[in-house]
């Protein structure tokens, strides 16, 4: 009903533009996964099919979204960013955020019997979403290095802790008593000479994370000559999602033919 009486309402909304010229970067977080994971029975501390259907989802939402650019994810987590001068639903910070929260978890959703044939999805998952313009490249390439030193750091413990649990057989109270007060060289130490482990030898994505970049690539249209090609963004499909695993640290990331903006 345009133009009725009742319109007056609107003026109720708040203005949520995210300022011009910043990159914006929205992360999803699992909602309660501690639980989430419990009641799927994921495998302990990682369970590596469920970090490839995060990676999916997240691949399928890049392909969507022809603004995003690059994106990290690690835990119940996934950062995307945007390209600078995106005007994605005007850059307004509750469409971006509230859209990609949907679309990941859709996807999500709508993966799960391929990534668990076996494993019913019991419970709805559910992600929250934050959308933060961050207005220097430095900024970008700190929020990168601070979401990956966050997954070094509970990935350290949690190997830590689910190889007292599962391994050593203390009850999850003891092993949370025994690792506090620790610092990384004492669960190093700990995991070597306990367990056998050596961490370094852990999987790269279980230790860093994984990254998706989407690159462009120069079309060369059949009737035109290659001066003219245009450049288009491409992802793969998303059962096969371009996904690194970042085994070198964000700050020495090149961004290799992207879009400058
Ligand atoms: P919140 O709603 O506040 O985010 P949360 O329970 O989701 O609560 P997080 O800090 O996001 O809290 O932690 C995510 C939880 O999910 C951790 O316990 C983590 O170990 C677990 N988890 C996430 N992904 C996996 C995985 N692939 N395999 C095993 N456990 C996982
Ligand atoms: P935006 O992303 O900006 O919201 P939109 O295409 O979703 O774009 P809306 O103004 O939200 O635009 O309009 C919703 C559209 O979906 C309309 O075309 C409406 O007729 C159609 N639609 C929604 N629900 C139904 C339904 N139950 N049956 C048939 N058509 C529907
Ligand atoms: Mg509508
Ligand atoms: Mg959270
Ligand atoms: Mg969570
Ligand atoms: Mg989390
Ligand atoms: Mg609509």
């Amino acid at each position: 009903m345009a133009h009725s009486k009742y319109e007056y309402v609107k003026a109720f909304e708040r203005e949520d533009k995210l300022l011009p010229n910043t990159w914006i970067v929205v992360r999803v977080d699992g909602k309660g996964f501690h639980k989430f994971t419990k009641e799927h029975q994921f495998t302990k501390p990682n369970d590596i099919t469920a970090l490839q259907l995060m990676n999916h989802a997240a691949a399928a939402v890049m392909k969507e979204i022809d603004d995003l650019t690059l994106a990290y994810g690690q835990s119940d987590e996934y950062s995307f960013l945007f390209k600078r001068n995106t005007d994605y639903y005007s850059r307004r910070e509750v469409k971006l955020a509230s859209v990609i929260g949907s679309l990941f978890t859709a996807h999500y959703v709508l993966a799960w019997s391929r990534f668990f044939p076996d494993k019913p999805l019991t419970k709805p998952p559910a992600f929250d979403a934050r959308a933060v313009p961050y207005p220097s490249i430095e900024n970008v390439r700190d929020y990168f290095a601070w979401r990956q030193a966050d997954c070094h750091i509970n990935n350290l413990y949690n190997t830590s802790f689910w190889a007292l649990v599962l391994k050593g057989g203390l009850t999850e109270n003891v092993a949370m008593k025994r690792l506090s007060k620790t610092v990384a060289k004492d669960k190093n130490e700990l995991l070597f000479s306990e367990f056998g482990i050596n961490y370094n030898d852990e999987p790269e994505m279980f230790k860093k994370g994984s990254t998706l970049v989407k690159e462009l690539v120069r079309r060369v249209p059949e009737n035109r000559s290659p001066r003219r090609a245009a450049c288009r963004s491409s992802m793969p499909t998303p059962s096969t999602p371009s996904c690194a695993t970042t085994a070198r640290t964000m700050s020495s990331k090149k961004s290799r033919g992207r879009k400058r903006s």
